[in-house]
């Protein structure tokens, strides 16, 4: 369960609006900020976290240029970058 940024009730985390006051689930259709910092840790240098983002073209750039070893650097980069934001600051940006 999840609370309302509304009205502070909870409700399910699959649900899509607030039953009780209808301001919509900001959980919903937001990406986990340490799931893609994993993702960027692990399998960053052929793009997975950008996958994961949704951002495929600049995944499949992280492909084409993996093997010069610039796309691992700049995953661990954005690893570091994933980790100091807040949630919300990330649901923001990437979410
Ligand atoms: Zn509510």
């Amino acid at each position: 369960m999840v609370f309302c940024r509304g009205c502070g009730k909870q409700l399910h985390e699959t649900a899509h609006a607030c039953p009780h006051c209808g301001a919509p689930n900001q959980a919903v259709g937001s990406k986990s900020r340490i799931t893609a910092a994993v993702l960027a840790f692990f399998l960053g240098w052929f793009g997975a976290h950008k996958f994961y983002l949704g951002k495929a073209g600049q995944g499949i750039l992280y492909l084409l240029f993996f093997w010069t070893g610039i796309p691992a650097i700049i995953a661990f980069v954005e690893f570091i970058i994933y980790l100091c934001n807040s949630d919300a600051d990330f649901a923001r940006k990437y979410g």
